[in-house]
């Protein structure tokens, strides 16, 4: 994509993101920005890099592991957020500072093992399937607290909140219904585990961002809106 189009974009984005903290009553510098780079390729992270841009997430190991190969210059902090099977586990310990979408104990146990002793641990958000969409993945609302008992006493894993991807809704009251739920999970939690920095709401995408705002979000990733549209027959 052109230079100017993705730094436009991000500058777009970002604004949108004041506006719409200021209209909530939020703190823009509470948002993390995560740039959905998945198809992309590396020289578009490059450009939003140079642009300032800090946080990447990837849904694709392969992918991402060639894309953290070609930018290895550079201080990016990875974020893992598509599904991952446990045998792939391993790259995505060693490799990123944020993983997603953990859903079940054992993804969460090898990630602790194989995450290396010299790093921090990894920070985690336990993906939850918030509209009990069938195709989805994520962890029932009612089993969430069992895991999360669970993942706390994992020591490679620091886990900082809850990651969701609602079905979609036209418009904002509907998007943020699903959102407010979130919310209430990890307040949930919160309680239970006062001593964990659990401060983490991961949820908004292109097209429900500011229903994810305001009600709460703390790192909202954004595809579309930032490199175009996808085109995967590319
Ligand atoms: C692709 C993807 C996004 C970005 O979606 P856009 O609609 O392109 O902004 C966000 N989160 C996850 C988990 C994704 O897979």
């Amino acid at each position: 994509m052109r230079k100017e189009t993705i730094v436009e974009n991000l500058n777009a984005v970002g604004e949108r993101i004041v506006t719409c903290c200021n209209n909530c009553d939020r703190n823009p510098a509470e948002i993390t920005l995560l740039a959905v780079s998945k198809t992309r390729p590396a020289e578009d992270l490059r450009i939003a890099y140079a642009a300032g841009q800090r946080h990447f997430g990837e849904n694709y190991l392969q992918e991402a592991l060639e894309k953290q190969e070609a930018l290895s210059d550079l201080d990016i902090h990875w974020h893992f957020i598509g599904p991952l099977q446990s045998n792939k586990s391993r790259a995505v310990a060693e490799r990123f500072q944020w993983m997603h979408t953990v859903d079940r104990l054992k993804i969460a146990q090898r990630l602790s093992s194989q995450r290396p002793k010299n790093l921090d641990p990894l920070n985690i958000c336990l993906q939850v399937n918030i509209d009990g969409e069938q195709s989805k993945s994520g962890i029932a609302p009612q089993d969430l607290a069992a895991l999360a008992r669970e993942v706390v006493k994992l020591p490679g894993l620091s886990l900082r909140g809850l990651m969701a991807i609602p079905a979609e809704r036209q418009g904002i009251s509907a998007q943020q219904e699903p959102f407010a739920r979130l919310a209430s999970l990890l307040q949930h939690l919160r309680e239970e585990f006062p001593s964990e920095t659990m401060d983490t709401l991961s949820m908004g995408m292109s097209g429900d961002m500011e229903a994810a705002i305001a009600c709460g979000a703390t790192i909202v990733r954004i595809g579309t809106d930032i490199f175009g549209a996808r085109n995967y027959s590319a």
